[in-house]
C-alpha cells in the first residue's frame, strides 16, 4: 500500500524509453508518479533504432502504436550476406511483422506525451545522486544546479542506465563482461546506394549493420577487425574508410548526422528488487547490440512491472507480486544475452571454426521454414513466454504465452484485443452465452473487464479454450473449460486480490 504523507506514489529515476514507459503505465493506473532525469533535453541521438514486433504490439495495447508508425520506416526482411540469408518478419503471425526503424529520441518523445497527458510530471536536469529506505517510504537525495533536497516516495524504480545510481544503492553486483572490440556508429547518407533496408555485412575485414531510415540516411554499425579498439572520435574519413574495406567499393558516405563509438558490454544486475527499490532496462542488464534488443527489453520489463506495481500501491495485490517481475524479466534478459553473445562472437571471429559455423548456422536458421520461424519469433519477441506464469498442474499450454490480438465477435461488435487492452486491466474473454464466470468486484473498477463472444479468424490455438484470461500486459493467466472455473478463480486471485 502506499503512503499518503509522501507527495508521490512512485519516483523513476530516467526519462529514457524505460523510465518513460513505466510512468505511463503507473500514471493509467492511477498512481502518482514523478520522472527525474538527469539530462535537460530528450537525446538527439538516434542510438536505439529498431522497434520489434512484439513491443509494437505492446504499443498498440496502449494506443501509441500508429503515432510511432507515422514517424517510422517499417523493414519487413534483414539480410545477411552469408549463404545469401533473408530472415523475413513478414511470415510472424502479428501485424506488426517488422522491424519498425525510429530514431530512439522519436521513441521517446511519443512515450513522454503519453505519459505527461496522463498526469505524469517529468523533472529535467534533476539528478537522484543518493537514496535510502525505511519503513515504508524511500528516501531520495536530488540534485539540480548545485541545489540538493530530499523527496520521499512509497517506491523508487531505477530506470536510470547501465550505470545506474539505484542499482548501486540497492547493493546488486552487475556482473559480466565488456566485450574487446569498440563499434562505431554513423548515421550518414550514401553516394553509392544499397539494395536492401536492412543488411547485415559479415567478413574477414569486419561486420557491418546498415539501416535505411527511410528518409535519406542510413544507419551504418561498424566493428572493423583491424581496428578493434580505439576512443578517438570518429571522423567522417575513417567511416569512408572502414566501409569502402567492408564492402569492397567506395560507399562514398556524407552528411554525418551523428557519430559514436562505444563498448560493448553484457551485463546483468544479480537482483532486480529490494524493498522499495527496484530496477529495469539498461540499470537491470545490458548485452551486445546485435539484434537491437536493447530499448525493447527495457519498453517490456516497464510493460511487466508497471500494472504489478500499480496493483501494490493501489492495494489490490501483496507487495509479493513485484518477485515475479525479477523472475519473469531476469530470465528473459538472461537468454537475450547469451544468444547475442554467441551471435557476436561467432560473427565478430576471423578464426576458420567461426567462419564456418557463421555461414551454417545463417543458412540453416534463414532457409528451413522450422528454424525461421522460431529465429524471427525470438528476435521480434513474439515467440517471448513467461514459464514460471505456468506452474499450476494441468496448466494449458497457453499460460505464460503472448495473447495475440485475437477479434472477438459479440453483442456489441468485432472487437481487437489489443484495443480492449488498452484500459490497463485484465480482460477475460468468454465464449459463448453460459454463466459469467470469475464474478469479480474489481470489475467495474477497470481491474477486470469481460468480453464475450466469439473468437473470429484463424486463431489457431486460441480458438479452443472456452475461457481465456489476458494479463494487462498481454500474457494470457489462465484459458481453459467453463467447468474448472474453480482454477481460473485461483489463476486471477494470484494476481490480484479481490
Ligand atoms: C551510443 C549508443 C548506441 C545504441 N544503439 C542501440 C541500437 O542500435 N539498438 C538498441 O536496441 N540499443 C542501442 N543502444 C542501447 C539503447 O539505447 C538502450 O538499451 C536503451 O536506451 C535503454 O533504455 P533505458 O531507458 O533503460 O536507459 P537509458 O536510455 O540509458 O536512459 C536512462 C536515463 O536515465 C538518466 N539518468 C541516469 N542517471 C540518472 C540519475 N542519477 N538521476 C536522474 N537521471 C539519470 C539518463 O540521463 C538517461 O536519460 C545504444 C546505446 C548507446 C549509448
Amino acid at each position: 500500500m502506499n503512503d499518503k504523507t509522501a507527495a508521490y506514489d512512485v519516483i523513476v529515476a530516467g526519462a529514457g524509453p524505460t523510465g518513460l514507459m513505466l510512468a505511463g503505465e503507473l500514471a493509467l493506473a492511477g498512481v502518482r508518479c514523478r520522472v527525474v532525469e538527469r539530462r535537460e533535453d530528450r537525446t538527439r541521438e538516434s542510438r536505439a533504432l529498431g522497434l520489434h514486433g512484439r513491443t509494437m504490439e505492446v504499443l498498440n495495447m496502449r494506443g501509441v502504436a500508429d503515432e510511432v508508425l507515422a514517424r517510422a520506416n517499417p523493414i519487413p526482411r534483414v539480410r545477411v550476406s552469408l549463404g545469401h540469408s533473408l530472415f523475413d518478419m513478414g511470415e510472424l503471425a502479428t501485424d506488426y511483422g517488422q522491424l519498425t526503424i525510429i530514431p530512439q529520441g522519436e521513441t521517446e518523445e511519443v512515450l513522454e506525451k503519453r505519459a505527461t497527458a496522463l498526469g505524469v510530471v517529468v523533472d529535467r536536469g534533476v539528478s537522484l545522486t543518493d537514496c535510502r529506505q525505511d519503513g515504508g517510504l524511500v528516501h531520495c537525495t536530488l540534485e539540480q544546479d548545485g541545489r540538493t533536497w530530499q523527496e520521499s516516495a512509497s517506491y523508487l524504480v531505477g530506470c536510470d542506465g547501465s550505470r545506474s545510481r539505484v542499482r548501486e544503492a540497492m547493493g546488486a553486483d552487475f556482473t559480466g563482461a565488456t566485450y574487446p572490440y569498440t563499434i562505431i556508429v554513423a548515421d550518414v547518407k550514401l553516394g553509392t546506394p544499397l539494395d536492401d533496408q536492412l543488411l547485415i555485412r559479415v567478413g574477414r575485414a569486419g561486420l557491418v549493420v546498415a539501416t535505411d531510415f527511410g528518409n535519406g540516411w542510413y544507419r551504418m554499425g561498424v566493428i572493423d577487425r583491424e581496428k578493434p579498439w580505439s576512443d578517438d572520435p570518429v571522423t567522417l574519413a575513417e567511416v569512408d574508410q572502414t566501409l569502402a574495406k567492408l564492402f569492397g567499393r567506395d560507399m562514398r558516405p556524407s552528411e554525418p548526422l551523428w557519430t559514436s563509438r562505444f563498448h560493448i558490454q553484457e551485463r546483468q544486475a544479480s537482483f532486480y528488487r529490494q524493498g522499495r527499490m527496484l530496477i529495469a532496462g539498461d540499470a537491470a542488464h545490458v548485452h551486445s547490440p546485435l539484434g537491437g534488443q536493447g530499448l525493447n527489453l527495457g519498453i517490456q520489463d516497464a510493460m511487466n512491472l508497471g500494472w504489478k506495481l500499480a496493483a501494490v500501491i493501489n492495494g489490490r495485490a501483496a507487495d509479493d507480486i513485484l518477485d515475479t517481475y525479477a523472475l519473469e524479466r531476469r530470465r528473459v534478459s538472461q537468454g537475450v544475452i547469451k544468444v547475442t553473445d554467441i551471435a557476436t562472437r561467432m560473427m565478430t571471429s576471423d578464426k576458420l571454426p567461426a567462419r564456418v559455423a557463421r555461414k551454417a548456422v545463417m543458412t540453416v536458421a534463414s532457409r528451413i521454414p522450422r528454424t525461421h520461424k522460431v529465429a524471427v519469433g525470438h528476435l521480434s519477441g513474439i515467440a517471448t513466454r513467461y514459464p514460471s506464469m505456468s506452474s499450476a498442474v494441468g496448466a494449458s499450454p497457453l499460460v505464460g504465452t503472448r495473447v495475440p490480438d485475437l477479434r472477438i465477435a459479440g453483442h456489441g461488435g468485432p472487437r481487437h484485443l489489443h484495443e480492449v487492452l488498452r484500459h490497463g486491466g485484465f480482460v477475460l474473454i468468454e465464449r459463448g452465452d453460459g454463466a459469467p464466470v470469475l464474478p469479480s468486484a474489481a470489475e467495474g473498477e477497470g481491474i477486470l473487464l469481460r468480453l464475450r463472444g466469439r473468437i473470429v479468424a484463424d486463431s489457431g490455438p486460441w480458438s479452443e479454450p472456452e475461457v481465456v484470461l489476458v494479463r494487462p500486459d498481454g500474457y494470457c493467466a489462465w484459458a481453459g473449460p467453463r467447468s474448472r472455473a474453480q482454477e481460473l478463480s485461483l489463476a486471477y486471485r494470484r494476481w490480484i486480490q479481490d
